[in-house]
């Protein structure tokens, strides 16, 4: 997915939920949403000439995502972002430091729980069929999802 389509397609998401939101919305801690909208692995601006500069680390004081080599955050308090087919995802024990990860729908990622921050990408006409499916679907997105008590796919469906 380019950055502009990813753009849109939080635009598109974002437009949809914020209906009788608002007051969740605000009650959100801003490193979160941050966080959410973050695009990570991409190449970190301070180190263009390093290898291995893609930015995989989340600084939660900063609300902003760095490098290996950004050694500014080292006493920061902060997240470790993975890749999991094509998406980021973070350590359920992490992540269930800072928030409520109950609920979300986890993966096992080398052995260790993990949770999507954000839905994955569906076809325009899954929806629907999702919605037909007994039982499990995102209550946010419609998502289809693999364990039944869990409700939302990923952080954002559940934050927002
Ligand atoms: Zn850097
Ligand atoms: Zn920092
Ligand atoms: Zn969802």
């Amino acid at each position: 997915m380019s950055r502009a389509d990813k753009d849109l397609y939080h635009i598109k998401f974002k437009a949809k939920k914020m209906v009788g939101c608002e007051l969740f919305i605000k009650d959100k801690t801003d490193w979160l949403s941050a966080l959410l909208q973050t695009e990570f692995f991409s190449p970190c601006s301070d180190h263009q000439d390093l290898r291995k500069n893609e930015k995989n680390v989340f600084c939660i004081d900063c609300s902003l995502g760095f490098c290996r080599h950004c050694k500014v955050h080292s006493q920061h308090l902060s997240l470790q972002i993975c890749k999991y087919v094509y998406q980021d995802v973070v350590r359920l024990q992490e992540m269930q430091k800072h928030i409520d990860c109950s609920k979300i729908q986890t993966y096992k990622i080398n052995g260790e729980k993990a949770v999507h921050l954000n839905p994955r990408p569906q076809a325009k006409d899954a929806k629907t069929s999702m919605k037909s499916r007994p039982g499990a679907s995102c209550e946010a997105c419609g998502r289809y999802l693999q364990d039944p008590p869990n409700r939302f796919c990923s952080i954002a469906c559940k934050v927002e």
